[in-house]
């Protein structure tokens, strides 16, 4: 009989990532987590940006939040502490914290700052991590010791892209520290998928610039876009995923679309590596 290693199970942990402002990282990863928790999947997103837009777009406002993806990184406290329930039925958030924006300067001395998420998530040992299906990272607009530390802990990388002239630009710095942490910290990190967003139907470049993303990058490009949509710019003021505030809107079907090619993705990976 063939003795099969028993791996325990752990959660795949995408980090989502751009060093440009604005393109939609935090839109990306609260709608993505609410519609894989809809498709029964366990998910925990992890806030690792200072400005805690994921956060309050959940309704955890700063002075609710206790422990929270500072202390993670500082070690400071277990990730089972830091963990908190949304409204929506399968997920969890890691809070942030504005203390995260010195987190550069205060762990300059430690010549492991990059893996302090990795060992916080204790991947594969940690119970409190292996509850999840998933764990989704929304990083910072920038390529710092925060981004750095979630490419270190993922094993791949989501890219929103915004549907604008300038899209493919500061793509190769990205693509190029996306390799830097490969070779140095993280051989197995992978590209997850390249997502276009804010698509306007109604405007000739957001063809254009997602026929060009889809030149250059090919099967990477997710087929699912996320068209612009009103919906998913309100709803954090609702303290809530679009797909609860509207869930019928454009932005929603959308995020479901995402979702389901993410896991067909997956499955297919799986079926592959079986
Ligand atoms: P930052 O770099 O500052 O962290 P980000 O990449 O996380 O930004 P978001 O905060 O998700 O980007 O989006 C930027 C702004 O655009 C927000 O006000 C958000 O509500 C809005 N937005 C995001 N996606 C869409 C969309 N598809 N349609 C309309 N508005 C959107
Ligand atoms: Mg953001």
């Amino acid at each position: 009989m063939i003795d099969v290693p028993s791996s325990p199970p752990t959660p795949r942990v995408i980090a989502l990532a751009n060093q440009k402002g604005g393109v939609g990282k935090t839109t990306t990863t609260i709608n993505l987590g609410a519609a894989l928790a809809e498709q029964k999947q366990r998910v925990l997103l992890i806030d690792l940006d200072p400005q805690g837009n994921a956060s309050t777009g959940l309704g955890f406002f700063q002075g609710d939040r206790r422990t929270t993806a500072y202390d993670l990184l500082t070690l400071s406290a277990p990730l089972e502490r830091c963990i908190a329930a949304c409204r929506q039925e399968g997920l969890h958030l890691v809070a942030a914290s504005a203390d995260l924006a010195g987190l550069d300067t205060e762990l300059i001395d430690d010549p492991q700052r990059a893996q302090r998420l990795g060992r916080a998530l204790g991947r594969g040992h940690d119970a409190a991590v292996t509850r999840f299906d998933y764990v989704l990272l929304d990083c910072p607009p920038s390529l710092n010791i925060l981004t750095v530390n979630a490419m270190t802990a993922a094993d791949s990388v989501l890219v929103p892209l915004q549907c604008e002239f300038f899209a493919l630009e500061g793509l190769s710095q990205l693509l190029a520290t996306i390799k830097r942490v490969q070779q140095r910290l993280n051989p197995a990190l992978a590209m997850e998928g390249i997502l276009l967003t804010m698509y306007d139907r109604r405007n000739n470049l957001s063809a254009e610039v997602a026929m060009d993303v889809r030149e250059n990058l090919g099967r990477q490009v997710y087929d699912t876009i996320i068209p612009r949509n009103v919906r998913l710019s309100e709803a954090p003021s609702h303290a809530a995923p679009v797909l609860t505030y509207d869930r019928d809107s454009a932005g929603a079907l959308a995020y479901r679309k995402l979702a389901q090619e993410v896991l067909r993705r997956h499955g297919a990976a799986s079926m592959a590596g079986a």
